[in-house]
């Protein structure tokens, strides 16, 4: 029996892995898929590169950064490129930035917008509607900020949660527009930092180098955790596979809370079931092209905020390393948020495929001509829906599982959060001393 057995070979479960292993605990990962990584993988695509989605290494917790540079060196490089907005014909800066605002309202409608956000009743309400609507307006929330996160997250936005906008909104606000406005780019407001650290060949060599740090005989890929037996109170073993059992001292797990649930043998009380039956889960198609000229633009990602348009985001892997696509070629994934039911999701890749390169034409991203090859990829449990009152059933689905004593969740989709890669390796370090504690009670 390991001290430590973690579901999920994802950078949450990986991170477990690798501070066990630095605390020379002994540890046994088990990933259900032929690769690690989970959602922050890196594709290749003959010469061509492309991530999982628009992913970059926030360099947010010096641990995780200091991590990363040791196990890559010169291969983690610090870029700072900007992003933009397409609203109806126009690229604007994002975050919006004042004189952009102006170019694209014109300077009396920006005034007359200004003057209604610093008169309107300050109404901070529970949802992101509200939230942003309080701070940027009517009008610019919806041309911005409504209608896109309504695409990304399959939700009205009055029924989306406030934790959706992470930390993005933080610091951008009506008067950091105007400090803006006035004191130009002498005094840029943090909102509009660019910069992050990405690696050479992929945000993936980040988990391929952390698991080559693990001793390979301690993880497991194509193995499926499909059972969770318990007894008073603790887990006492784990399926793999439907068939080998495992002796389980503690359980660290990031995969999904709701499929977790699922395969808790005994099962959990039919109330804590019918709240497992509300999480929700938004999956991406990524869409990629591979194009035979050099350059698109110099953005690091390109956001779609209208419905007209399927896709939310774009980015060009090249743009945040070189050696993305070989020389002379550049590539172009796009993002498409979709439940299992929807129209792109089921629609025939060829199709689909089509559809999307018609769209980037017409905005005059590429031409026809240009395309040299394409490929479709889909991410599954890319975003946990924070819908308005997700919180009081995950408290309540929490404060069930906190029965088990030797049960511990991390990552995205098991805490439920919209975490990043810093957080999940925050989390690791976290659990590494609860479980340190505890052992030496
Ligand atoms: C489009 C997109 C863009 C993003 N951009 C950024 C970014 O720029 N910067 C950033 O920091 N973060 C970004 N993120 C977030 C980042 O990808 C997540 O924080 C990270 O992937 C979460 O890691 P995780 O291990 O919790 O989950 P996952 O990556 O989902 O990994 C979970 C793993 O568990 C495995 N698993 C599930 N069920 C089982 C089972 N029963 N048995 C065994 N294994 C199982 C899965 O196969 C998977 O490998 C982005 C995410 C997406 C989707």
């Amino acid at each position: 029996m390991k001290n430590i057995s973690i579901i999920g070979g994802g950078p949450a479960g990986l991170g477990v892995a690798f501070y066990s292993d630095k605390n020379k605990y002994s540890y046994e990962l088990f990933e259900a898929n032929e690769i690690f990584g989970g959602n922050c993988i890196t594709y290749k695509h003959n010469e061509f590169y492309f991530d999982s989605g628009a992913h970059r290494l926030h360099d947010k917790d010096t641990q995780t950064t200091n991590l990363f540079k040791s196990l890559l060196n010169k291969n983690l490089k610090l870029i700072n490129i900007p992003s933009q907005i397409y609203r109806d014909g126009k690229f604007i800066d994002f975050p919006i930035s004042p004189l952009n605002l102006i170019k694209y309202f014109g300077l009396i409608k920006c005034i007359r917008e200004g003057i209604k956000i610093i008169f309107s009743k300050n109404n901070d309400g529970n949802s992101f509607k509200s939230l942003v609507e309080s701070k940027y307006g009517k009008e610019i929330s919806k041309l911005f900020l409504l209608e896109y996160s309504e695409k990304l997250w399959g939700e009205k936005a009055e029924n989306l949660s406030k934790n959706i906008a992470g930390k993005r909104l933080k610091g951008l606000n009506i008067y950091t527009f105007i400090i803006e406005v006035f004191l130009g780019k002498k005094k840029k407001t943090k909102h509009l930092d660019g910069s992050f650290l990405y690696p050479k060949f992929g945000i993936g060599t980040l988990f391929s180098a952390l698991a080559n740090q693990l001793n390979q005989e301690n993880i497991h890929k194509e193995s499926k955790v499909t059972k969770i037996k318990h007894h008073e109170n603790y887990i006492k073993e784990i399926q793999i596979n439907g068939t080998e059992i495992k002796k389980i001292h503690n359980l660290v797990s990031s995969m999904p809370l709701n499929k977790m649930l699922k395969i808790l043998h005994p099962s959990p009380p039919n109330e804590i079931l019918n709240l497992a039956d509300k999480i929700k889960f938004r999956n991406v198609i990524l869409v990629v092209f591979f194009l035979s000229k050099d350059r698109i633009n110099k953005n690091g990602s390109m956001y779609f905020p209208s419905k007209k348009y399927p896709f939310t985001r774009v980015y060009e892997p090249k743009n945040r390393s070189k050696s993305m696509s070989p020389n002379n070629n550049t590539s172009l994934a796009v993002e498409i948020p979709c439940f299992y039911n929807e129209e792109y999701w089921n629609m025939e890749e060829q199709h689909l495929k089509k559809s999307i390169s018609n769209y980037l034409i017409d905005i005059g991203l590429f031409k026809k001509s240009e395309i040299i090859g394409s490929t479709v990829k889909k991410i599954h449990n890319a975003y946990p829906v924070l819908s308005l009152n997700y919180q009081e059933n995950i408290t309540q689905i929490n404060k069930y599982l906190s029965n088990f004593k030797n049960l511990h969740l991390t990552g995205r989709n098991s805490l439920f959060t919209y975490s990043h890669i810093h957080d999940q390796m925050i989390s690791a370090r976290k659990i590494l001393n609860d479980i340190l504690k505890d052992h030496k009670k």
